[in-house]
């Protein structure tokens, strides 16, 4: 058996087995995809101390890192089921789609999230070409520029907040007749002078040349009307979904699916870690994704000196 098994190839997941393989413990990563969202991103520039890298270079790089430990990387294996320790200091399993089985002493979660789609023509086309997910990533990249945020909750008005510092307008477009976010973020969205509101409205087509976005339309639900609005960018920010359908018997989850931790990373079981996009830590970055990586690698090693010798 492992005594780390990690979940998840992406920067959480990497940072983990980077971490344990340097306490010289065994150490496993079994992975769907290694590199994760890294791999569907373009431009970085917010890697503290790299001003600018590409998503599949880092991606390269990540597990380039992990690859010089003595790590048992398994890529391109989907885990479908935990089964944790029935005793402290037991095995947990981890079953994948394969049929294998994987037994560790210690798990450390880091399956990452996905972006909710609006799923209208023109969306997958000009994606990274107009068409963004990220506010924290992309804002910059649209500075005096126009653009439109998808979605009235917390996270799209709080990035139309954002980007109205930044860019040269903001578009909010809401499906429901009002905005669903906290009153104090809907009083100061009013305040700002270079920010429309449109409820009531229906995003139904992204518009390009073939090289990058020009247009949107939507569909006025109370007058059955159609409009396009001219613009260079659009962040959709209509819920980010973690990738922990497979969890939910096993640890607990928050009300949107995200593993609970604790400061240290531990959840609901004992023994059993999770970092990154998956869990209820705020503010979904790379470098804050490694951060909690590492910090869950090293909870796990402190958990496993202190079990009692077989
Ligand atoms: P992920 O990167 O999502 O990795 C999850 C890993 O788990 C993957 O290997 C996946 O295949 C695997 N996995 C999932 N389910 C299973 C399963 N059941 N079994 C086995 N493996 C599984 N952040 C920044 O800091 N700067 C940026 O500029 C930036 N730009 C972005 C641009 C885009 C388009 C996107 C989508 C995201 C961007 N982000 C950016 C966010 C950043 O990519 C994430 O915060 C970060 O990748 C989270 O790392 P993670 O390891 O938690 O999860």
């Amino acid at each position: 058996p492992f005594d780390v098994l990690v979940v998840g190839g992406g920067p959480a997941g990497a940072a983990s087995a980077i971490y344990a393989a340097r306490k010289g413990i065994r150490t496993g990563i079994a992975a769907e995809r290694f590199g994760g969202q890294v791999l569907d991103t373009m431009a970085i520039e917010n890697f503290i101390s790299v001003p600018h890298t590409e998503g599949p270079k880092l991606a390269a790089q990540l597990e380039q890192h992990v690859k010089d430990y003595d790590v048992d990387v398994m890529n391109l294996q989907r885990a479908e089921t935990l089964i944790p320790a029935r005793t402290e200091g037991g095995l947990h399993e981890v079953k994948l789609a394969s049929g294998a089985s994987l037994k560790a002493r210690t798990v450390i979660l880091s399956t990452g999230a996905r972006w909710r789609q609006m799923n209208v023509p023109g969306e997958d086309e000009y994606r990274n070409k107009g068409v963004t997910y990220c506010p924290h990533c992309d804002g910059p990249l649209f500075k005096g520029k126009r653009v439109a945020v998808i979605g009235g909750g917390n996270s799209g008005v709080e990035a139309a907040i954002d980007l109205a510092g930044i860019v040269a307008h903001v578009t909010l477009i809401e499906y429901d007749s009002q905005l669903r976010a906290d009153a104090v973020l809907q009083r100061k969205l009013a305040s700002l002078p270079n920010v429309k509101v449109i409820t009531s409205a229906l995003t139904t087509e992204v518009r390009g040349d073939g090289e990058k976005l020009t247009s949107l339309t939507y569909k006025d639900r109370n007058h059955d009307t159609v409009h396009e609005i001219a613009l260079e960018g659009i962040f959709v920010q209509i819920g980010l979904v973690p990738n922990t359908e497979w969890l939910k018997d096993a640890i607990a989850l928050s009300n949107r699916g995200e593993i609970e931790v604790d400061h240290r990373g531990e959840t609901s079981q004992r023994g059993i870690f999770a970092a990154g996009d998956c869990t209820t830590v705020p503010y979904k970055q790379i470098v804050i994704a490694m951060g909690e990586g590492s910090k869950a690698a090293l909870s796990a090693f402190d958990y496993l000196i202190r079990l009692p010798a077989e």
